[in-house]
């Protein structure tokens, strides 16, 4: 409704400018600015349309011109991947790494964070990778990291003393705290922005240790259906960096 009148005025004014031609300079260049204006008005940003534009862009670029994948995925999905990304809005894994519908089952969260097996505090992570390994029976779990990660930050900066000043962020981040132990001890002379990056990687490797804390994760791995992997993405190079977990990432210490 609001466009709308926006356009109204928009044409009103237009009109107006055709009729009256005999208006002088200044008064056509204020015409002119206050249509300028209400122009910019009318870009404010809608949700609504945002979402219907995305989804009719969706509906006939890939589901329409997809017709046998979309088939094959009313039966049912058997996904290959698990994965383990931040919920940072630029590191979606569905674009970096181009998973096609049916191709990942993710997990999102503040620092891609797989938190230790815990029925009461965890349950909600822990139903997804029972899920994804028990019953999708996925072969690969990975946990991508990224460059300037505000999680990971905000982990860095946790205060020495345990205090918290958020609700939920901090709990959460602590998850990670092994990987900040590691970084200090090992990159104490380096900046904070660079001892961010080394936690930004270290703690995929705490995400991978802990999840040999599921029993269904570690039964994957000793029968070799399952194997999982590192993951890092870096947006400000466009560089991706994948590792294997190798068994000899399980010294760090645990929370
Ligand atoms: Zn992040």
């Amino acid at each position: 409704m609001a466009n709308k009148s926006y356009e109204e005025a928009i044409v009103a004014l237009q009109n107006l400018i055709s009729e009256k031609r005999e208006l002088g300079p200044v008064a056509a260049e204020r015409i002119d600015q206050i249509i300028a204006e209400l122009q910019t008005s009318c870009k404010i940003f809608d949700p609504i349309h945002r979402i219907k534009s995305g989804f009719m862009y969706f509906k006939t670029e890939i589901y329409d011109k997809n017709p046998e994948l979309f088939e094959e995925l009313k039966k049912g999905q058997e996904p290959k991947f698990l994965v383990f990304a931040c919920s940072d809005s630029r590191v979606s894994p569905s674009h970096v790494l181009n998973f096609q519908p049916g191709e990942a089952f993710m997990v999102r969260n503040i620092a891609n964070m797989v938190p230790p097996y815990d029925k009461i505090r965890y349950s909600g992570v822990g139903a997804a990778i029972e899920y994804a390994v028990l019953h999708l029976k996925v072969e690969n779990i990975v946990v991508i990291g990224h460059s300037a990660c505000g999680g990971i930050k905000g982990l860095m900066q946790l205060p020495e003393d345990g205090s918290e000043s958020t609700e939920f962020i901090e709990n959460w981040v602590k998850i990670g705290l092994p990987a900040k132990a590691k970084v200090l001890a090992e990159h104490a002379d380096k900046t904070f922005e660079e001892q961010c990056k080394y936690c930004e990687k270290e703690a995929v490797n705490v995400s991978l240790a802990n999840l040999l804390t599921y029993p269904f994760v570690r039964d994957g791995l000793v029968n070799k259906t399952l194997a999982l992997m590192g993951g890092y993405y870096d947006f400000i190079k466009g560089e991706f960096k994948l590792w294997e977990f190798h068994f000899s990432l399980l010294p760090l210490c645990s929370v």
